[in-house]
């Protein structure tokens, strides 16, 4: 960039040329590249975003190693968050009637959201994944669930879906508007978007900017939401929000604090051991869990539930 005369960064959601940077990072959390990304705020809508995108990158920046390719380990907070979900998409079910569920999970990996979710109701019949890992492809079919490898965008089929799942994808992609109007196209008539992306409007957030917040999982997220922004962006669909909750954001707490350690030289972590494999991740994302349970009637925790209809 030309520090004389920087050319003004548009802001994906608003296309206002007004935005500041608002944090600089790096992959503290895989070590997949050692560049630094500067991530910018737009002042008119709040959402925050990567600029440039590192569009040319995505081989190097999501690692074989990387959580949604790999079997989950079943420990206490894996058990007690899958009790959670489960919770939490009984509710979603009673809201489709119909006798046979075809379900899309985008982004969905190995497919272990999909197999809770068939534990949790008998009327799902087919589910799709559409992810861009080779490895998590073969896992995913031996467990009976159809795969695409490539992304939303370049995914084509004559199915419609009940239930399509977009778990931390949103804030992951170029363009999140193409996404959900992708996303609708593929929705049955009747049929319910699940969104699960990260709050910028949060405590830490605005802690943690200076040193590193975990919510940016540099450099995989490009667009981070508040919930204004998301509802700004969502003007351009025909989708309505049908809930917006608030829930846990135990994992950025634990990312945002273990890289102040490791900043600090108080704490190792590499690219043989990534944070989530570090021995502080378990317990800090357990209290955190907790703590963020505990607040969130009363203030914006730093991921949000998001359910669209048509
Ligand atoms: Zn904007």
């Amino acid at each position: 960039m030309n520090v004389d005369n920087p050319s003004p960064i548009e802001c994906p959601v608003c296309n206002e040329k007004k935005s500041n940077p608002w944090s600089s990072a790096k992959d503290y959390e895989y070590f997949s590249t050692n560049n630094t990304y500067i991530y910018y705020r737009c002042p008119a809508c709040d959402t925050i975003f990567i600029d440039p995108l590192p569009v040319h990158e995505l081989k190097v920046i999501y690692p074989s190693n990387y959580y949604s390719f790999v079997n989950k380990r079943k420990n206490g907070v894996v058990r007690l968050k899958e009790w959670l979900d489960k919770r939490f998409f009984k509710k979603i079910f009673r809201q489709l009637p119909a006798p046979e569920l075809s379900l899309l999970d985008v982004g969905g990996g190995t497919g272990w959201m999909l197999d809770i979710l068939k534990r949790t109701d008998p009327r799902i019949h087919f589910t799709q994944i559409v992810d861009i890992d080779a490895k998590a492809k073969s896992i995913a079919e031996v467990k009976g669930h159809a795969y695409f490898e490539g992304t939303i965008e370049a995914f084509t089929t004559d199915n419609r879906f009940d239930l399509i799942l977009m778990l931390n994808l949103v804030e992951h992609v170029a363009d999140p508007l193409a996404i959900l109007q992708k996303a609708q196209l593929l929705l049955q008539p009747g049929g319910i978007i699940v969104i699960k992306t990260p709050n910028t409007d949060c405590w830490d957030a605005r802690l943690y900017k200076k040193t590193y917040w975990g919510g940016l999982h540099c450099p995989r997220h490009w667009v981070l939401f508040s919930e204004k922004s998301f509802r700004l962006l969502l003007k351009s669909t025909k989708l309505r929000i049908e809930k917006l909750t608030y829930t846990q954001g135990a994992p950025f707490w634990a990312f945002s604090i273990i890289t102040s350690l490791y900043r600090k030289h108080i704490v190792r972590i590499s690219s043989e051991r990534p944070i989530i494999f570090h021995w502080l991740f378990a317990p800090l994302s357990a209290f955190f869990a907790i703590f963020d349970f505990m607040r969130r009637p009363f203030v914006k925790t730093s991921q949000m539930f998001i359910i669209l209809k048509n």
